[in-house]
């Protein structure tokens, strides 16, 4: 069995009825879920000229392997009406792989751990309730560390 940790976000429509029914369908399509943190409110990330986003994150277990997860996840997002118009725009839902095991994936479409994941805190701060002490397998730090680092650098950021 393999253990995965998936990002959720949406913002568009009814979010809280869009992370559920995503959460449904991962059930129903080969995931089970262990733990899902809590949602938080985030500020939009690269394009900021759109409506606020809901994020979290979840643990799961599965036998699928990395590849078939991603390609479930994309499916999810496909029949829930995603429709991609361009990089980080608007989204009924979006479903990222975090980490996949302990498994570093450097494919052209699939990059475990998700490259940009330190420097997310909406990604962080959710993951942190649910997995503090997990190592990062290419920083070798643990997500609570990553966290704490973050938030570092981002008050350093605003202090100049
Ligand atoms: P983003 O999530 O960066 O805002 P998209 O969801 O539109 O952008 O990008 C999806 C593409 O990213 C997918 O088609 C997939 O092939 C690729 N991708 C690479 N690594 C991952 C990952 N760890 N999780 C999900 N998608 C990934
Ligand atoms: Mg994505």
């Amino acid at each position: 069995m393999n253990k995965v940790y998936v990002a959720f976000g949406t913002n568009m429509g009814d979010k809280n009825k869009n992370i559920e029914k995503a959460i449904e369908m991962m059930k129903d399509r080969g995931l089970k879920v262990i733990k899902i943190s809590q949602v938080y409110k985030t500020e939009p990330y690269g394009y900021t000229a759109q409506p606020e986003f809901l994020n979290g994150v979840l643990e799961a277990i599965t036998s699928l392997d990395a590849v078939d997860v991603l390609k479930t996840l994309l499916e999810i997002e496909k029949d829930m009406g995603r429709v991609r118009e361009f990089k980080w725009g608007p989204r009924i839902i979006d479903l990222d792989i975090l980490f996949f095991n302990d498994d570093v994936i450097d494919e052209k479409d699939l990059k475990v751990p998700h490259p940009d994941m330190q420097n997310r805190e909406f990604v962080l701060k959710p993951l942190c309730e649910i997995a503090p002490d997990f190592i990062h397998p290419v920083l070798k730090k643990s997500i609570k560390n990553m966290l704490l680092e973050l938030n570092l650098k981002n008050k350093q950021k605003w202090e100049g």
